[in-house]
């Protein structure tokens, strides 16, 4: 399986230069997971054709206005639309508590139920485990709790090959065993190894999201190995004591961070509207972490594929 990332928004605090707040879609098997909701997030999902009513699981990584302020109205149209199915909802205290109060102010129930989960600031921990996918939040240092989103597809079986089921007339509870890794007894007591029945699996993919944050070594044993890293960068060196101030990260700092992680691949984002240009974002990455990519609204990312 290939995991697909979808970029709604990339910019920081306000929309700037045709850029929008942060939002991102990734494509699972069970639907589609929201990775922040910044203000105008619906119309970005309409603008390049997803559909909402695929959601199924939102990640908010904190309550600054840049991240959260398009959930209401997203819900709300959830709302307006019929919405039955149930939406899973986590993030960082506080989050519930600003929706309860939206809703009973504005008078207006929910169709559907919607489960929260509060997710730690201070700690890493596993928050979601589904067949398929297990999602970890872990701590990032910012100026209020913040928490990013690690997520990791699980070890898939081993694949077998079609000609070994006949050439040994493998029974079908057999192939169930071997799949988990199992040698095979024929008939005649002739063991044949789990390697020469199968294929290895292809490996799992990861993706963490990781906004707002300063530099945190911290984060390196968690991000270690990962296929794609969305990394802030608010910032240029030019600004490099104002984004330690406001708890961000530069350009630079993100590849540094890549770089000892050894990530895969580096996505930049959360550029400050002080800058149009984001070129100079990969001038001063990439000599440090070759593979640093500019995220841009409408594009979609394939983990796992290499882009050229
Ligand atoms: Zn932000
Ligand atoms: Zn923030």
């Amino acid at each position: 399986m290939i995991l697909k990332l979808c970029i709604l928004g990339s910019n920081s605090a306000k929309p700037a230069f045709n850029r929008h707040p942060s939002a991102q879609l990734l494509q699972v098997e069970e639907g589609y997971y929201l990775i922040d909701c910044g203000e105008g997030t619906q119309m970005q999902l309409m603008r390049y054709r997803y559909k909402s009513s695929k959601i199924c699981r939102i990640f908010i990584t904190h309550l600054h206005g840049d991240h959260f302020l398009g959930l209401p109205g997203l819900l709300d149209s959830f709302v307006l639309s019929g919405r039955v199915a149930p939406i899973h909802l986590y993030g960082p205290k506080g989050v519930d508590d600003i929706l309860r109060f939206h809703f009973q102010l504005t008078g207006g129930g929910l169709s559907f139920p919607l489960h929260f989960q509060e997710v730690p600031t201070h700690e890493a921990s596993i928050i979601l485990e589904t067949e398929r996918i297990s999602v970890q939040s872990i701590p990032l240092e910012h100026r209020v709790p913040c928490a990013g989103y690690i997520f990791r597809e699980k070890e898939k079986e081993r694949n077998i090959l079609s000609e070994k089921i006949k050439q040994y007339n493998i029974p079908y509870p057999a192939i169930r065993a071997i799949k988990k890794g199992a040698d095979f007894e024929t008939d005649s007591g002739e063991l044949i190894a789990n390697e020469l029945l199968t294929k290895a699996p292809p490996k799992p993919l990861s993706y963490a999201y990781c906004s707002d944050t300063s530099y945190s070594e911290f984060l390196l044993p968690y991000l270690h190995k990962i296929d794609l890293l969305y990394h802030e960068s608010t910032y240029l060196n030019d600004c490099a004591s104002m984004a330690a101030e406001r708890g961000h990260t530069t350009a630079a700092e993100a590849a540094r961070l890549a770089q000892k992680a050894e990530v895969r691949q580096l996505l930049l984002g959360h550029y400050s509207s002080r800058y149009r240009d984001l070129q100079p974002f990969l001038d001063e990455s990439r000599p440090i972490f070759a593979s640093t990519y500019l995220s841009k609204e409408g594009q979609e990312w394939e983990i796992g594929r290499l882009v050229e």
